[in-house]
C-alpha cells in the first residue's frame, strides 16, 4: 500500500469514482440476514431455507389457484462432458443465484435472466472415492464469501462477487475414503459471538471415522472437531478436547478377529455426519444426523456369541446435539442401535414447535424421517440440555412408520425409546469356510424408506412432506477385513421392488399422531427434496424428469413440467422484482443408478443432463 499515492491523478479519479458510485457495491451477508432467512422472501441464504431447515416459504403469489400457469423463466446448462447427478440446493442473494453442480463445480447466475456471472471448477485428483456419485448438495454464504465442500475432502471459500478462491482447506485424506457431498452451514456461537462454518465429512463405506467441524469463516482454520465414534478424541482450538462419550468405548466390542490386537471396527467406525446441520439458536446447539457404523457387517461390531442388540455402536445412525461453543456432544438419540442395514441417521433433522394436544404445552421438538422407515419426533430441549447422554433413549416423543412393509423392527417402545428388532433380520454369519451367509429379505433396503433428499414442514397444514420409496433388498453377510481406501461393507445386496405399480411415494404425515394425511405414488424412485409454501403448495421433482406442485392439504397434483433429465435435487423459491420464482436443478444420477439393482435397470431409460431451471407466472 506504500506505493498508493493520491498525487497520481488517474488513481485519484478512480478512487473518487468508487466513492461516488456506491450503488454498484455488492451487498454482504450478515448473521442477521442468515438467522432471519426463513422470514425474508427475497433471498435464500441457508440449506433448508432457515436455521430450522423446515424448507417453508411465506411466498404465496404462486398458489393453488395460480400454479397451473407456471412457466419457465429461463434455464442454465452446467455444460461440459461432466454430467451425472445434480443434487444441489441453490442459494439466492442480491439478485444472484449460487448453485453447485456435479464434480465439485459452482456457478453464480443472474437471478433475473440466468446469465452466468462466474464459474468455479475444483481440480479433482483421479483417486477420489465418493460412494454414491460425484454429487454436491449446495453451498453456504456469509460476508463476501460462498463456501462449498469438494469430493477430495476439501472446503473452498470463494469471493461471492468474483468466484476467486479466498481460501481452500484440505480437511481429510481422500485416498482412504474421506470425501464431501453435503452443503456446509453457518452458525453463530452465542458465547463468543463468533460466526463459524460448520460441516461434516463423508466416507462410511470406506471405514473412516466421521467428524463434524467448525471453522473460522475468514481463514478456514479449524475451531473444533467432533468425531462421531465413541471413544475417539475431539479437538478444540488446536488441542485435544474430550473423547466422544466414554473413552473406553463400551458400545464397541474388542474384535477377537483382529490380528494386530487393534480394535478393527472401532478404529474405522464410520458415523459420518454428511448431511447439513440445523441450528437451535436458543440452545446454541448444532443438530445433525450421524452416519452408519462401519462396516455394515453387524458381527464385526458385536462381541462373539452375543446379540447385536447389546452393542449399539455409538454415536452412529442417530441425531446428535453438539455445543456450538466447544464442539462437545451434549445429547444423542439413536434411530437404529447397532445398525446392521446401512440405514444411517443422516437425513435432515428439522426443528419445529407444536402444541401438545393433551397438555396444551408448546413442545420444542425435532423431526426426522429415517432410512429405517420410521418418522421420529424427539424432545429437542431435553436433548440439547444433555438428556440421553452418554446414552439413554429418553427423548423420544413418537416413532411411526412412514412407509409400508418394514421388516427389521416391529415398532418402537415409547417408554424405553428402543426399537423392537426382529433378530432374524440380522443377516446370518457365513458358515465356517463359506464366503457369504444365507440371504434374507429386508425392507426398507439400505437405500432407505427415504434418503438424503430433505423433507419439509408447513406451519399452515402442520404436516411434514416426505419423499419416500417402497422397495426392499436381498441381503447377505460377507467376510471383510479393513484395507485403507477399499470398500468396507461386509455385506452383499440386491435392491428389488416391493410393489408392482410404484416405487416412489410422496407422503404427508401428521407429527402429533403419525397418521398419513395423503400420498402420491410415482413409478420411479423419488430422489428429490420437498419445499412448502404459504401458497398451500408442495414442490418436488421426479426421477423421470418432472418438477411437480401438489396441493399441501389434499395431495392433488396441480402442475408439472418436464425438464428433460431426472430431477434429484432440492427446490427453492424466492421473490425477484415483485415476482415469485421457483428454482430447481435437473440432471439424473446419485445412488440409485449406481447401487439400485432392479431400480438401476428401471431408470436406465432416463437421459443424463445438467441444468438449473427457474419458473414464474407470466406477467399480467
Ligand atoms: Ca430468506
Ligand atoms: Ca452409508
Amino acid at each position: 500500500m506504500k506505493t498508493l499515492s493520491l498525487r497520481n491523478p488517474v488513481l485519484a479519479a478512480a478512487l473518487s469514482a468508487v466513492v461516488i458510485a456506491p450503488a454498484h457495491a455488492a451487498k454482504t451477508v450478515s448473521w442477521d440476514d442468515i438467522v432471519n432467512d426463513d422470514k425474508t422472501t427475497k433471498d435464500v441464504l441457508t440449506y433448508g431455507l432457515g436455521m430450522k431447515a423446515q424448507r417453508h416459504s411465506t411466498l404465496k403469489q404462486v398458489n393453488a389457484q395460480t400454479v397451473a400457469g407456471l412457466v419457465p423463466a429461463w434455464s442454465y446448462s452446467f455444460g461440459g462432458e461432466k454430467q451425472r447427478g445434480q443434487e444441489g440446493q441453490a442459494l439466492v442473494h442480491d439478485g444472484v443465484i449460487y448453485v453447485t453442480g456435479s464434480y465439485s463445480r459452482m456457478v453464480a447466475l443472474d437471478a433475473r435472466t440466468g446469465k452466468r456471472l462466474w464459474s468455479y471448477e475444483h481440480r479433482l485428483p483421479d483417486d477420489i472415492r465418493p460412494c454414491c456419485d460425484v454429487v454436491n448438495r449446495g453451498a453456504a454464504i456469509y460476508g463476501d464469501k460462498v463456501f462449498f465442500g469438494t469430493l477430495d475432502a476439501g472446503m473452498v471459500a470463494l469471493n461471492k462477487d468474483t468466484g476467486k478462491v479466498v481460501w481452500s482447506k484440505k480437511w481429510g485424506d481422500h485416498k482412504v475414503g474421506y470425501t464431501m457431498s453435503g452443503a456446509p452451514f453457518i452458525v453463530k456461537d452465542a458465547k463468543s459471538g463468533r460466526v463459524m462454518l460448520v460441516h461434516g465429512s463423508s466416507g462410511d463405506e470406506f471405514g473412516v471415522v466421521g467428524y463434524l467441524f467448525a471453522r473460522d469463516v475468514d481463514t478456514g482454520e479449524e475451531i473444533w472437531a467432533r468425531p462421531m465414534v465413541e471413544g475417539h478424541m475431539g479437538r478444540l482450538n488446536g488441542k485435544d478436547s474430550t473423547p466422544t462419550g466414554d473413552a473406553k468405548a463400551p458400545s464397541w466390542p474388542n474384535d477377537p478377529n483382529s490380528a494386530t490386537g487393534k480394535v478393527e471396527a472401532w478404529s474405522h467406525g464410520g458415523g459420518a455426519p454428511w448431511q447439513t446441520a440445523s441450528f437451535d439458536v436458543e440452545q446454541n446447539m448444532v443438530v445433525i444426523g450421524t452416519g452408519n457404523p462401519a462396516p455394515w457387517n453387524t458381527w464385526k461390531r458385536t462381541a462373539e456369541g452375543d446379540s447385536p442388540t447389546r452393542w449399539p455402536s455409538l454415536f452412529t445412525s442417530g441425531q446428535a446435539y453438539v455445543d456450538a461453543s466447544t464442539g462437545e456432544l451434549k445429547g444423542f438419540f439413536s434411530h437404529t442401535p447397532n445398525d446392521a442395514w446401512d440405514f444411517s441417521g443422516n437425513n435432515s433433522v428439522l426443528l419445529f414447535e407444536y402444541k401438545d394436544p393433551k397438555t396444551g404445552r408448546m413442545v420444542k421438538a425435532s423431526a426426522h424421517a429415517d432410512r429405517n422407515g420410521y418418522f421420529f419426533v424427539t424432545d429437542r430441549e431435553k436433548l440439547a440440555q444433555g438428556a440421553g447422554y452418554p446414552w439413554k433413549q429418553t427423548a423420544l416423543i413418537g416413532a411411526w412408520p412412514f412407509v409400508d412393509g418394514i421388516t427389521w423392527a416391529k415398532g418402537f417402545d415409547a417408554k424405553t425409546g428402543m426399537p423392537n428388532v426382529d433378530e432374524s433380520q440380522y443377516p446370518p454369519k457365513p458358515k465356517a469356510g463359506a464366503d457369504k451367509g444365507e440371504s434374507i429379505f429386508v425392507s426398507p433396503p439400505f437405500l432407505g424408506g427415504t434418503n438424503w433428499m430433505p423433507m419439509s414442514y408447513s406451519p399452515d397444514t402442520e404436516l411434514f412432506y416426505i419423499p419416500a420409496n417402497h422397495w426392499a433388498m436381498d441381503y447377505w453377510t460377507e467376510n471383510v477385513t479393513y484395507k485403507p481406501g477399499a470398500a468396507y461393507l461386509g455385506q452383499g445386496f440386491r435392491i428389488k421392488k416391493l410393489f408392482e405399480d410404484h416405487v416412489g411415494v410422496l407422503r404427508a404425515i401428521d407429527p402429533k399422531t403419525g397418521k398419513i394425511a395423503w400420498e402420491h405414488k410415482e413409478q420411479f424412485p423419488l430422489w428429490a427434496g420437498t419445499l412448502t409454501t404459504a401458497g398451500g403448495l408442495v414442490f418436488t421433482g421426479t426421477s423421470d424428469g418432472y418438477v411437480k406442485a401438489f396441493d399441501a392439504k389434499s395431495g392433488k397434483e396441480l402442475w408439472k413440467f418436464q425438464t428433460g433429465s431426472g430431477v434429484v435435487s432440492v427446490p427453492i423459491t424466492w421473490e425477484q422484482d415483485g415476482e415469485q420464482f421457483i428454482g430447481i436443478s435437473s440432471g439424473y444420477g446419485g445412488a440409485v443408478p449406481l447401487w439400485g439393482g432392479d431400480m438401476a435397470e428401471l431408470t436406465k431409460q432416463v437421459s443424463q443432463g445438467g441444468s438449473f431451471w427457474a419458473f414464474k407466472l407470466p406477467k399480467r
